[in-house]
């Protein structure tokens, strides 16, 4: 906790700017840094705040305290504001399940929106959460409970795969693609985790150019597909992942005409799911061994704001939503989606 184990640079300038609180703060340790915190408002109005806050924020960002009350609030009127959103999009959701289904999951995807936005719908009984950056998702998971489950759903990179690794709440990585990735999230994956971390598979169910994944699966689809090929290592050598289901963005034009017709994008997942199924079990891998699946079945992460009713009508188990809970977020996002 000492401040010793961070930069000289800090050091210096924490010393220089906050003299006589050095001594205090390796004296009472968190204490301090709790009263640092409480008093950001005030720091920053010195000259000298920025750097104190750079310094008080990076330690709670890295410290034992994490996930125990360092996000700050919501205000009431934005709180009222999130449950009303996650109240509609969750009777939405149950009302395209009906009655005798099983529930679809729902995760908010909270990308570019603050920590408090995410504590709020955490306290709301939210726990499934999306994030498509890595530094943002490792940032929010070290401030947000344990328990929080977090999906991450943005372009992945294997050179990613160690520090996403090491997030101790990662409860699924939805955009694998590759052998590579799947092979460096195996290897990173800390043994003392609890349970394995669930991968679905991203296919390109429009095979628009911009959207990644993998070619989607038909009945006579070759054997040594690239989707079956990567399945198959998962299962066979990745015992740290487990083969969850598969994801799919599909393009616009298929979302917008949702509401007058069957969505392409979301029977060509259908059907890939039923084709890789159907080689995995004629390849020895019996649904119900538990290698792959939940109850035998590989789910299919499909549906976002505009489209999640159609989504779980068509057979969705999870639905990845973020505008229509958080609201719209700012432009940036269109350029880039990676980590
Ligand atoms: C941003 C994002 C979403 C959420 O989109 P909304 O339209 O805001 O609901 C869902 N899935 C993925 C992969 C995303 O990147």
């Amino acid at each position: 906790m000492g401040i010793g184990r961070y930069g000289l640079h800090d050091t210096i300038l924490y010393k220089r700017f906050c003299k006589g609180w050095l001594r205090a703060t390796r004296v009472q340790g968190v204490r301090v840094f709790a009263y640092l915190e409480a008093n950001i408002q005030v720091l920053t109005a010195v000259r000298t705040a920025t750097y104190c806050m750079r310094f008080s924020v990076h330690h709670l960002a890295h410290s034992k305290m994490s996930g125990a009350g360092i996000v700050a609030k919501a205000s009431l009127e934005r709180t009222a504001e999130l449950r009303e959103s996650l109240s509609e999009i969750n009777s939405r959701i149950q009302q395209a399940a009906g009655p005798s289904s099983h529930k679809p999951t729902l995760v908010a995807v909270s990308k570019y929106k603050p920590a408090a936005d995410i504590q709020a719908c955490y306290e709301l009984g939210q726990r499934d959460f999306g994030e498509n950056y890595v530094q943002e998702l490792v940032e929010k998971a070290g401030q947000l409970p344990q328990d929080v489950r977090w999906h991450f759903i943005g372009t992945l990179q294997s050179n990613k795969a160690k520090i996403l690794a090491s997030i101790p709440s990662l409860y699924a990585i939805q955009t694998v693609t590759s052998i590579k990735a799947a092979t460096a999230l195996n290897k990173a994956l800390p043994a003392e985790r609890s349970s394995p971390l669930n991968i679905l598979l991203q296919v390109n169910t429009s095979g628009e150019d911009s959207k990644s994944g993998l070619p989607p699966l038909a009945p006579d689809s070759p054997a040594d597909a690239e989707l079956t090929q990567l399945a198959r290592h998962i299962i066979t050598e990745c015992p740290k992942l487990h083969l969850q289901g598969l994801m799919t963005i599909g393009s616009l034009v298929e979302s917008l005409a949702s509401l007058d017709k069957p969505n392409e994008d979301f029977e060509t997942l259908q059907k890939t799911r039923d084709a890789l199924q159907e080689v995995l079990t004629k390849n020895g891998f019996s649904p119900d061994a538990g290698r792959w699946g939940v109850d035998g079945r590989l789910l299919l992460s499909m549906g976002m704001s505009s489209d999640f009713d159609a989504a779980i009508k068509a057979g969705g188990d999870i639905v990845r939503v973020g505008t229509g809970i958080f609201g719209t977020r700012p432009k940036k996002e269109a350029a880039t989606s990676s980590g």
